[in-house]
């Protein structure tokens, strides 16, 4: 039986960050207005216990903001207060969220005393000209080095990154795309621009100085990053900012490429692009039996199933299976 995982995301909004970088309201995101105390993550963790099936592996995640630069007092306290869940074992381990101009030897050593396990940063672009653009506060070189640091240290690492910023294009993206699988990244989070508002971003767009990716283009652009990660086996975590209240009402969201099932939508175009180069002959046939990986069934049928719509124009019924020896975007494809 297949174990299944949990995270448990506790937010930690931007206390810690002195940056501001031009897309961020990080308070307007995260849809909390401020830090958690160690009596809130705890009531926090322990109620998604409860909702977690018996035999799940958990992992508690400190995300939002800039873990590593909260004072160490402050970091040492969160990560105390959830090693009880550690060493009952209802829990596997820990995730923090950071950016890769504060990481270091001492940083990673606290961390791994308190047995945390994943370090995510932030890396949004390697393109030095963009992280400069969108005011990011740290160079590609930090990005390498932090790399370096994490996967020396034996943590596993996830690095994050944004297309459509200011001054990124459709090349840059996928060039940070193979560097962060050339870094070793173990996972990723892929997300779209969005304009959220009060931010500088906002002024930009409105200003007319920012034009934001259209909801086609962004997903065109990831389902070109996609294949590329499942192929190197970095696992991607996300795909598309989490739903808070204020992307779902819209009242923080001022323009970009948003939309609830977007990570749905990436690999229903993927799909779309392998059917469409499927050959079939001329003429209406019975039955078509499409096979693919374990997990793939739903975005081959695609979204609002648009891709099984397509193929029954050339196929009288289709089929759509499921095979543990399939991987990634492998598929058979049986015509009858
Ligand atoms: S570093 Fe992160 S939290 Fe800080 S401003 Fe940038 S995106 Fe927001």
């Amino acid at each position: 039986m297949r174990i299944r995982h949990f995270n448990i995301a506790v937010f930690i909004p931007e206390e810690a960050c002195p940056n501001q970088c031009v897309f961020c309201n990080q308070h307007r995101i995260a849809g909390a207005d401020c830090a958690p105390s160690v009596e809130e993550v705890i009531a926090k963790v322990e109620a998604h216990l409860l909702t977690i099936p018996e035999g799940s592996e958990v992992e508690i995640g400190f995300f939002g903001g800039n873990f590593t630069g909260i004072p160490i007092e402050g970091q040492k306290a969160y990560l105390e207060s959830v090693q009880p869940y550690l060493a009952s074992g209802r829990a596997a381990g820990i995730r923090i969220s950071t950016r890769p101009d504060y990481i270091s030897q001492d940083i990673l050593t606290l961390l791994k005393q308190y047995h945390v396990t994943a370090i995510e940063l932030g890396a949004q672009s390697l393109d030095d000209e963009v992280l400069k653009i969108t005011g990011r506060g740290h160079s590609v070189a930090q990005v390498r080095d932090a790399s370096r640091l994490i996967k020396e240290n034996g943590f596993n690492l996830g690095l994050q990154m944004m297309i459509g910023l200011p001054g990124d294009t459709a090349e840059k993206s996928i060039f940070t795309a193979r560097e962060i699988i050339r870094l070793g990244a173990d996972s990723t989070r892929i997300y779209p621009t969005l304009v959220i508002k009060n931010t500088e971003l906002a002024q930009l767009f409105l200003d007319g100085k920012y034009t934001p990716l259209t909801m086609e283009e962004a997903v065109e652009s990831i389902s070109e990053i996609v294949p590329l990660f499942v192929a190197a086996g970095v696992k991607i975590l996300r795909i598309g900012l989490h739903p808070s209240e204020g992307l779902l009402d819209r009242t923080s969201l001022v323009a970009g490429p948003f939309h609830v099932s977007f990570g749905e939508m990436v690999f229903s175009e993927i799909w779309r692009k392998q059917i469409e180069n499927m050959v079939f002959g001329n003429g209406k046939r019975n039955l078509l039996t499409l096979t693919v990986a374990a997990g793939m069934r739903t975005a081959a049928i695609g979204h609002k199933a648009m891709n099984k719509a397509t193929l029954l124009e050339s196929f009288r019924k289709v089929v759509f299976e499921e095979s543990a020896d399939l991987k990634g975007f492998e598929y058979h494809a049986h015509t009858g």
